[in-house]
C-alpha cells in the first residue's frame, strides 16, 4: 500500500520509519524495512502497526544511508509477519517492496520453482526478488537483471528493489503511484508526496512504463528498454 525510500548522505532507517508513519493514513496491515547495513541487508517486518515494527526494532543497530521501507495492505496471503514486505530471494541479496498486484505470479512462481527457488511466503510479491536473484545468476548485471524482473512482470505494480553492497536503488512504475524526491545530496521514492515532504518538495512524478535508477549522486528516468525519457521536476506547494 505505501512505498518509501532512501539513498544518499544521512541515515535510511530514520527516513524509513518517518516515511511509514506519514503513509499511516492510507490504511495497512503490516509493516517492513530493508536497510544496507555494509555487510548486506537487513531486514525487519511485521504484522501490525508502524509503531510496532519501532518497538520491535528500538535497540538493535541498523546503520546505513540506503533502504526501503513499506506498508502492506495484504492482497495475497493473510497479513503475517512472512508475508510483510521487505521480501527477499533465499540469500537475502535482493529486497523488494511493491504496491498493486502482480496477475502471473502463479505462473512466475511455478516457473521459479522448477529452477529451485524456494519461497517464504504466500504473496505474489515474492517472485519478483526471485526474478532478479535468477537474472543476476545467469549473468546479468544488476540494472538489467531488474528490467529483465520487471519486464516478466503482468499486472499494476510500484516496485523499489535494492541489491546487497549496491548503493542503488531501482524502481519501476506500472498502474500505482510513485514519486522520486530530490534534495541535494538525498534522494527519497515513495508512493505519494507526504511521505517525504518534510525532507524536500522537489518531486519528479513517474509515468507508467518508467523505470528510474537512484544513486548516491543521480537519478536516471528511463522507459523499460533503458532509453532516457525527459520527467518534470516539480515543487509541491503542500505543508507538511
Ligand atoms: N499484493 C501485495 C501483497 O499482497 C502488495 C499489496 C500492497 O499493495 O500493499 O503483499
Amino acid at each position: 500500500c505505501g512505498i518509501i525510500g532512501h539513498v544518499g548522505n544521512g541515515d535510511a532507517l530514520e527516513t524509513l520509519l518517518t516515511g511509514l508513519e506519514n503513509l499511516e493514513y492510507r490504511g495497512y496491515d503490516s509493516a517492513g524495512v530493508a536497510v544496507q547495513n555494509g555487510s548486506g541487508i537487513s531486514v525487519q517486518k511485521r504484522s501490525g502497526k508502524v509503531d510496532e515494527l519501532k518497538s520491535s526494532i528500538d535497540g538493535v543497530s541498523i546503520e546505513g544511508s540506503v533502504g526501503i521501507g513499506h506498508t502492506r495492505w495484504s492482497t495475497h496471503g493473510p497479513p503475517t509477519d512472512e508475508n510483510a514486505h521487505p521480501h527477499t530471494d533465499e540469500t537475502e541479496d535482493v529486497a523488494v517492496v511493491h504496491n498493486g498486484i502482480i496477475e502471473n505470479y502463479a505462473e512466475l512462481r511455478e516457473w521459479l520453482r522448477a529452477n529451485g527457488c524456494e519461497f517464504t511466503s504466500d504473496t505474489d510479491t515474492e517472485v519478483i526478488p526471485h526474478l532478479i536473484q535468477y537474472y543476476l545468476d545467469d549473468g546479468l548485471e544488476s540494472e538489467r537483471a531488474f528490467r529483465r524482473a520487471i519486464d516478466d512482470l503482468e499486472g499494476s505494480y510500484a516496485v523499489s528493489a535494492m541489491i546487497a553492497d549496491e548503493h542503488v536503488l531501482y524502481a519501476a512504475r506500472n498502474g500505482s503511484p510513485l514519486v522520486v524526491g530530490i534534495e541535494d545530496d538525498e534522494f527519497f521514492l515513495a508512493s505519494d508526496v507526504p511521505a517525504f515532504l518534510e525532507y524536500t518538495d522537489n518531486v519528479v512524478f513517474l509515468e507508467d512504463g518508467d523505470v528510474v535508477i537512484v544513486d548516491d549522486t543521480s537519478v536516471e528516468f528511463t522507459d523499460l528498454e533503458g532509453n532516457l525519457v525527459d520527467r518534470d521536476h516539480e515543487t509541491v506547494d503542500w505543508d507538511p
